[in-house]
């Protein structure tokens, strides 16, 4: 293949400086054709910064794809030369840092599901002794930022100095929306603790589909994030790992035409941020707040088949006052009002009456 398009010959100082700095690259190294044309074919766009490919891919089930390992390396050196674009590579163990930086790979990342273990980061954290390169840390599968945390503490141990966080979402049962839930408040916390890391956000594994990632890169884009890590592939239809997330090089370039990057000064900047932080912690409330109300139903309308079946009244009024009075007592303590409790449960009552006489009037 002959070397045709090439970027600017850029230093890793230039490029952490970049806002927004922008990763993209299949989910994994496949072939060598796949990651050079990749490569060139994101370089032609002029918009992406750095090029990531996964050579060992961390997957939930044995007999899956796990990455073409080292092998893959001087595929990375080769299309390196050929597009200028640097390099970057998920790495899990000590073995995979050294072999990374033997093949000048020129960032690094680590992965959720090492994020979340101690001895991991810790080990990564000793290969990585005196490196220079550029390291970022993607949330843990689990929504806790103390391990997040936690990992950004032992890679700094280590003497790397920069350190970025890749926001990619939380691992959570049951939600259908999102692969990964992004719960924006917990990258937000984290910006706020450390706010002189480049924190970029992840949409290709928030998202788990193509037809959402516009809306959470804008999100990303609206809260200051310093950049997005993407996932693109030269047929993404045909990817051997995270198949329905990727978009091809040309439909990045279109996304990234229709963003909006915020342009505020850095107090208007940071005000936004944590009122939006608040905001998320909210929504995250409210949302759960549903959930258990919806659970809460399910389980009236379990009783009420048992009263159908039992001949026994929905409404048993002794239950009913022990319940409000509890209620009153506990949310008093807690600091919610007589009234609004006794509204509140009001509320809750007659959904769980409607809910119930709807099981009672169904022929059988
Ligand atoms: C990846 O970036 O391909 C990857 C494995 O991501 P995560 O660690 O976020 O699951
Ligand atoms: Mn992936």
């Amino acid at each position: 293949m002959e070397n045709t398009i090439k970027v600017p010959e850029n230093t890793i100082e230039s490029i952490w400086q970049q806002k927004p700095l922008i990763i993209s690259g299949p989910c994994s190294a496949e072939t060598e054709e796949q990651v050079i044309k990749g490569a060139e074919d994101l370089a032609a766009t002029g918009k992406v910064n750095v090029f990531r490919a996964g050579i060992w891919k961390p997957r939930t089930k044995p007999g899956m794809f796990e990455g073409v390992g080292a092998a893959g390396l001087p595929w990375l050196q080769e299309a390196k030369k050929r597009t200028g674009l640097p390099m970057a590579v998920e790495v899990a163990t000590a073995k995979q840092v050294e072999q990374a930086l033997a093949h000048d790979v020129d960032m690094l990342w680590i992965g959720a599901r090492t994020t979340v273990n101690p001895f991991s980061v810790q080990e990564i954290a000793d290969a990585l002794q005196g490196a220079k390169v550029p390291v970022f840390i993607k949330n843990p599968i689990n929504a806790d930022i103390e391990l997040w945390s936690g990992a950004m503490e032992r890679i700094s141990r280590a003497s790397i100095s920069k350190i970025g966080l890749i926001h990619r979402g939380f691992s959570s049962y049951g939600n259908t929306q999102y692969r990964n839930a992004p719960m924006w408040h917990l990258a937000i916390d984290m910006k706020l603790r450390y706010p002189d890391a480049v924190m970029i956000n992840d949409p290709s594994h928030i998202c788990g589909r193509r037809d959402t990632l516009q809306a959470v890169m804008q999100k990303a884009a609206d809260l200051d994030y310093d950049g997005l890590m993407i996932e693109s592939h030269i047929d993404p239809d045909n990817a051997w790992s995270d198949a329905a997330q990727q978009i091809t090089a040309e439909r990045l370039n279109e996304l990234l035409d229709q963003i909006q990057w915020r342009k505020e000064d850095a107090n208007s900047v940071s005000y936004h941020t944590a009122l939006e932080a608040i905001r998320q912690k909210i929504n995250q409330l409210d949302d759960e707040l549903l959930q258990l109300l919806s659970r809460r139903m399910m389980f009236a309308e379990e009783i009420a088949q048992y009263k159908k079946a039992n001949n026994i009244t929905i409404l048993q009024a002794g239950r009913w006052s022990e319940v409000l009075d509890n209620a009153i007592k506990t949310g008093e303590k807690k600091g919610l009002s007589k009234d609004f409790i006794t509204k509140y449960y009001d509320a809750i009552h007659i959904e769980s009456i409607n809910h119930q006489k709807k099981i009672m009037d169904a022929q059988d």
